[in-house]
């Protein structure tokens, strides 16, 4: 089938009402665009496992707490367009900010007691952002299945606990971060990124693979560990430290010894694009 592109409401429901009548298992992938090999990593599992494969793409101006980071955030429409129809994807929704949110949005979706930790602490308001476009998204589509990355960890936890919460009728299916071979975890952001510091940035992969190993050891100070990562991480002047953290993977909450499985998440600016990255980790049995 011929990638069907929606730019409204209406036209995502005409383009979805065959699949819905005939009782097909739709799958839904949101991005905010600029796709690359993680995104499209989503959308295969999502045709994989899907009747119908719907793209949304929508940079949510309701996520950003800095003027600046929506305006240069990466746009790349046709590109996107071009990977969509690639990789089978079915309807791409790409609604204008008027079609999300076409007058205040009053009730929004907060997350409150997971908000707090990580990417929260610094970027207030960024998750309600993202609850509440997931909620209208997922509302939007009815998907059965709703594919999202593990790259977010922050982010996949909260939908999660607000699906389960909130009694949304979807599964959420969590991916695995896609790198580039130099371990850097693949972003739209990495884009934004001059040359010297895409030479430098796979040190922040590097030094979570070094922690998780570590823990794996059977080094469980959660505050050695990422006092020696910070170290490492700051041995490059080009790295800015937003946090270095070791949390319970349900609650988020810092762990101070490591006697469970853990996530470790760390944030770092290289100039002014802030990247992200996470991986598991275990202690000894
Ligand atoms: P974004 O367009 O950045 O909002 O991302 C859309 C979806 O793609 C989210 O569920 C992300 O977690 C996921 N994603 C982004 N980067 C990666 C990656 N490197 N590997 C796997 N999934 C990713």
């Amino acid at each position: 089938m011929a990638l069907r592109r929606a730019d409204t409401i209406s036209q995502l429901d005409d383009a979805l009402s065959d699949a819905r009548r005939g009782g097909q298992r739709i799958g839904c992938v949101p991005t905010m665009g600029a796709l690359h090999a993680g995104h499209t990593s989503l959308l295969d599992r999502a045709r994989a496992e899907c009747d119908l494969v719907v793209a949304t793409l929508f940079v949510n101006p309701l996520q950003f707490d800095r003027a600046d980071d929506l305006t240069n955030y990466p746009r790349t429409m046709e590109d996107d367009r071009a990977i969509c129809e690639r990789h089978g994807t079915d309807v791409l929704f790409c609604p204008t900010p008027e079609v999300m949110y076409p007058g205040p949005q009053l009730v929004t979706v907060d997350a409150t007691p997971l908000e707090g930790f990580l990417c929260g602490a610094t970027r207030p308001g960024h998750f309600r952002g993202v609850a509440t476009v997931v909620t209208k998204l997922l509302n939007l589509v009815a998907p059965e299945r709703a594919y999202f990355g593990q790259k977010d960890f922050q982010q996949l936890v909260i939908i999660r606990t607000m699906v389960r919460d909130l009694n949304i009728g979807v599964e959420i299916v969590g991916c695995e971060t896609v790198r580039d071979d130099d371990g850097l975890a693949l972003s739209s952001r990495n884009a934004l990124l001059s040359p010297n510091q895409r030479a430098v940035a796979p040190l922040l992969a590097a030094v979570l693979n070094d922690t998780s190993s570590a823990v794996a050891a059977g080094n469980g100070d959660a505050s050695k560990l990422i006092a020696a990562a910070r170290a490492t991480l700051s041995a490059e002047p080009q790295f800015e430290i937003d946090y270095f953290e070791i949390v319970d993977p349900g609650t988020l909450e810092p762990v101070s010894t490591v006697t469970a499985p853990v996530r470790i998440a760390a944030a770092a600016y290289l100039g002014t694009t802030r990247l992200i990255d996470n991986v598991a980790a275990s202690p000894p049995d």
